[in-house]
């Protein structure tokens, strides 16, 4: 491999977008790089334009495969005709109001009835703040204040969990991964390594009376899909449930992993869940919840610990009727076909990596994948550190050249309206790119 041929997917992929730039260069002058979230990437960002099933469409009108799915988001593909009709039907009856709405014991039913250990929910707009309402909740059922996250987990930008780790494995060190971060919050963060039961026994152990909550993924996403292993989640809730402190399950992304999100296939229980992106069904919604005597801390205003909890936006019908709609069409009959054609899309990129040599690791869990250029097993973000990133910007681009839309760091997803067919089109868009750059 050589930059010479990385150049010309560059060369290819600027050459198919000239009104994306052209839109760019009017961009960079009102947003901040141009954009409006912390993903663009080299050499500049595509302007998506719309989005049908599982094809989308740029604003050069170039067609592609969306594996991504808005990073999980969307597991019925883009404009569903069930999803569609539902939000049409509410746009014409007004769209927030302040006030509970029964869709809200719609859509809090279904969470409740499918994820085992969530006997109670509250929604929000986001992920990020249903990860954060976790935090707030659990410090003040357990009057303690420190928080501890996993090395490379992502639970949203904010003061309590914006830290990954020093590279000690074992005793990773808080390193704050924004400059807002005040210094103060360093006394209240605790890092774990992922997949190290062991070593993250001790550490919960040690900090045992300060700790409020312990927050993990099942499957860690922004890592690259990196799925836990039974035995680690395991231990989080042995030594949280010794200790009185709170395990929370970041499941924003593993929701879309299986009929009971990540901890239904791990058969692994935490006291307080996070969803976000596929909650919504494509539409902007969080949600939190979990075991009755926690969340019963928003009920009582008499309660000395009553704990508030507010947004304008909160429980907005439009999410509430996009997010019940999707679920009710994942029934697990569909889960399976998912899993199925998964395992045939990491199956084959397995083989297309092997026909060339190329180091590979493709991890995930359910519909959700990611690719990893790495010669060893990827258990924790610090092994995905490791990734071949050359390799993997070619690649990206050179999928993106062949009508496949991934994230740039190689993460997917597969939605409902693919089938084999599509699978097989990412495998022979791969062939296709390490053909031209091996
Ligand atoms: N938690 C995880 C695991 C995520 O992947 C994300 C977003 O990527 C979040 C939380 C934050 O969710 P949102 O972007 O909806 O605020």
């Amino acid at each position: 491999m050589t930059a010479t041929r990385s150049y010309r997917e560059r060369a290819t992929y600027i050459e198919q977008s000239p009104r994306s730039r052209a839109i760019l260069e009017q961009a960079n002058r009102y947003l901040p790089d141009g954009v409006t979230r912390g993903t663009g990437w080299e050499p500049y960002p595509l302007f998506w334009d719309r989005g049908k099933g599982c094809h989308i469409w740029d604003v050069d009108n170039v067609e592609r495969l969306d594996f991504f799915g808005n990073n999980s988001s969307l597991p019925l593909g883009h404009a569903h005709p069930a999803v569609v009709k539902a939000l049409e039907e509410r746009l014409a009856m007004g769209v927030s109001f302040h006030a509970p709405h029964e869709s809200h014991v719609r859509l809090a039913r279904i969470i409740c009835e499918r994820i085992k250990s969530v006997e109670m929910v509250r929604f929000t707009n986001s992920g990020t703040e249903a990860t954060m309402n976790c935090i707030h909740v659990a410090r003040a059922f357990t009057d303690r204040s420190k928080i501890a996250k996993v090395d490379g987990a992502y639970h949203g930008l904010y003061d309590a969990v914006a830290f990954d780790g020093s590279t000690d494995p074992d005793r990773p060190v808080p390193v704050p991964n924004l400059p807002a971060i005040p210094r103060s919050m360093m006394d209240e963060i605790v890092i774990l390594p992922f997949n190290d039961a062991v070593a993250a026994r001790e550490i919960v152990h040690e900090h045992r009376d300060e700790l409020a909550a312990v927050i993990v993924e099942p499957l860690m996403g922004a890592a690259g899909f990196i799925q836990a292993e039974k035995e680690y989640l395991d231990t989080l809730r042995e030594v949280t449930a010794q200790n009185g402190i709170v395990l929370v399950f970041d499941e924003v992304c593993s929701l879309r992993a299986g009929p009971g999100a990540g901890q239904g296939l791990f058969d692994v229980y935490p006291d307080l869940t996070a969803l976000g992106k596929s909650v919504g069904g494509g539409t902007p919604l969080g949600a939190f919840g979990g075991k009755r005597e926690i969340m019963e801390l928003y009920s009582s205003r008499e309660n000395e610990r009553h704990v508030g909890h507010s947004g304008s936006f909160n429980g907005n019908p439009l999410s509430m009727v996009s997010g019940a709609v999707t679920f009710e069409e994942l029934t697990p009959e569909v889960y399976e076909r998912l899993d199925r054609l998964t395992e045939r899309l990491r199956e084959g990129i397995r083989a297309v990596c092997g026909e060339f040599e190329i180091p590979v690791q493709v991890t995930g869990l359910g519909a959700l994948f990611g690719v990893h250029f790495n010669d060893r097993l990827i258990r924790s973000a610090l092994e995905a550190r490791s990734n071949d990133v050359e390799r993997r910007q070619q690649v990206f681009l050179g999928l993106m050249n062949e009508g496949i839309w991934t994230s740039p760091s190689l993460n997917g997803a597969v939605s409902t309206p693919m089938g084999e067919g599509e699978v097989d089109a990412y495998l022979t868009a791969l062939r296709a790119v390490l053909a031209r750059n091996s």
